[in-house]
């Protein structure tokens, strides 16, 4: 009989007077008995919506069904299967809005709790193979592959041509693998070691991985070719921010986020020993709704600030961020000052930050995206004091590989035009993740990188055949 019970059963967290001042990592997981008592809600549906809403088709009931068996190999090879990366998606992809917006039982009560049983299932399968990553036999079919771009995108392309024989080879820019995944979430959503392993059981098993080799500056697409790659797969993601274009973004003491987290995550501002320079702000203004404004001002937050604000021209409903990561946002102490745009950044006489000014909105009619258009409100202008704005209003790709690889088509807006298999506009030039859809979600992502293995592996076996 399954467990009928109409909530999930709540992630233990941190407290928020602890996440305040500690990267730690804020949900602290399931333990067994929780996961058995979450996976005896599933009905094991005979059509399972939830697997439907899930972008790489995980075969959840069956994986969900193996933990409440205490089978928790048997679960995590399930989730294997079509995942390369659970213990990621199991902390950072959107469930509410894929498989858990389709489960049965969020019909009367609430979903099954899937993304923290795959969290449950990933990481106690992690923490039994701790240190001790399987090495697989791998035969080596003489055909080489480029990827560029280590985020999960490049990783996943990597790691399915590896397991079908290529000799592959990642192209990284930074000097550490894993994209966003490293140096834009951070860690207390997403720890660095778990990443670190992933990207460890990729090269043990024979992927190699170049970092501080930016393509298109230090070596060209085309380059790689000539150097005997049969096959690009490009996955540079969007790491391009986008700015307002309002007076004194140029001001000391404004950031774009991915700088800001960056510097915090990657470079390891957290750390009291870490000579990364960066500000130590007290009142914080961050532009922006989505997840990576909640990152971006939870880490302002952490990093000693006394007032940190979300500016954001739409409502609460329209917050693109993760419910969850507002909901953390909140409890932590975070301000939300909704239905507000900056129309200035003000300096001081030695050109630093000292306040944003800012406009009430009110929402009006939809615009395109669906969305009620925000509209200013008349005689609303006032000033908010600050010291640090970090601009997290979208990202875009970046246009190095597009102006030194002649003959890729990308759109207008700098994404890489491919089609549902990631070919590109040259034959042999293979595009995924972000570099193509613009800013997304990792789960999306990997699904490209899937994709393109498979249509870079026809393509070569398909040339070589003539
Ligand atoms: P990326 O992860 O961006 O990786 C691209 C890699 O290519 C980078 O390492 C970059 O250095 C490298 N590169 C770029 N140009 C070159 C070049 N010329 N040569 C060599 N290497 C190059 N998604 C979710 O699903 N859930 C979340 O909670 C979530 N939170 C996020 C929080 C933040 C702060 C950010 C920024 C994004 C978040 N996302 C989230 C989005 C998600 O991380 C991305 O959609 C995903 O990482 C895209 O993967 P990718 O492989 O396309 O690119
Ligand atoms: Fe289980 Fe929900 Fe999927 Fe049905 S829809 S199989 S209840 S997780």
């Amino acid at each position: 009989m399954p467990n009928m019970q109409k909530e999930k059963h709540p992630m233990p967290t941190r407290s928020p007077e602890e996440r305040r001042s500690t990267f730690g990592e804020v949900a602290l997981g399931y333990d067994e008995e929780t996961a058995v008592s979450e996976a005896e809600r599933c009905l094991n549906c005979r059509n399972p919506l939830c697997v439907k809403g899930c972008p790489v088709m995980i075969r959840i009931p069956d994986f969900i069904r193996k933990v409440s068996l205490r089978d928790f190999e048997g679960a995590y090879a399930i989730i294997h299967e079509s995942s390369s990366l659970p213990a990621v998606c199991g902390r950072v992809c959107p469930q509410e809005s894929q498989c858990e917006k389709t489960c049965v039982r969020g019909l009367k009560g609430e979903s099954v709790a899937i993304g923290r049983l795959e969290r449950f299932v990933a990481d106690r399968h992690n923490a039994a193979s701790s240190g001790q990553i399987e090495e697989r036999t791998r035969i080596s079919n003489g055909h080489k592959v480029a990827v560029v771009g280590s985020g999960p995108s490049g990783l996943t392309c990597a790691g399915d041509l590896n397991r079908l024989g290529y000799d592959v080879t990642i192209f990284e820019a930074l000097h550490v693998a894993g994209g966003v995944l490293v140096y834009g979430i951070p860690e207390f959503r997403l720890p660095k070691e778990i990443v670190r392993k992933e990207t460890d059981e990729l090269i043990r098993n024979g992927v190699e991985i170049k970092t501080n080799t930016v393509i298109g500056k230090t070596m060209t697409v085309d380059e790689l070719m000539e150097d005997g790659y049969e096959a690009v797969f490009i996955g540079s993601g969007a790491g391009l921010p986008r700015f307002m274009s309002i007076p004194g973004e140029n001001l000391k003491g404004v950031y774009s986020a991915n700088e800001y987290l960056t510097r915090v995550n990657l470079m390891k501002a957290y750390l009291p020993e870490s000579d990364t320079p960066i500000r130590r702000a007290k009142r914080v203004a961050v532009v922006g709704g989505g997840n990576v404004a909640m990152d971006a001002a939870r880490s302002a937050l952490r990093m000693g600030a006394e007032e940190v604000s979300i500016v954001y021209r739409r409502g609460e409903a329209e917050l693109p961020a993760r419910k969850e990561e507002v909901e953390h946002a909140r409890e932590e102490g975070i301000v939300f000052r909704l239905l507000t745009n900056p129309k200035e950044i003000l300096g001081d006489e030695h050109g630093e930050v000292r306040a944003i000014s800012c406009v009430e909105m009110e929402l009006g009619e939809p615009d395109a995206s669906g969305r009620r258009r925000p509209v200013e409100k008349k005689d609303s202008l006032f000033t908010l004091d600050v010291d640090t704005v970090i601009m997290a209003i979208g990202t875009s790709p970046n246009p190095l590989i597009k102006s030194t690889t002649e003959g890729l088509v990308t759109e207008k807006w700098g994404g890489i035009v491919a089609d549902e298999d990631g070919r590109t506009s040259r034959p042999g030039v293979f595009a995924g993740g972000d570099a193509v859809t613009g800013a997304a979600t990792v789960i999306l992502a990997m699904g490209a990188g899937k994709k393109a293995a498979a249509a870079i592996d026809a393509y070569i076996k398909e040339k070589n055949a003539k």
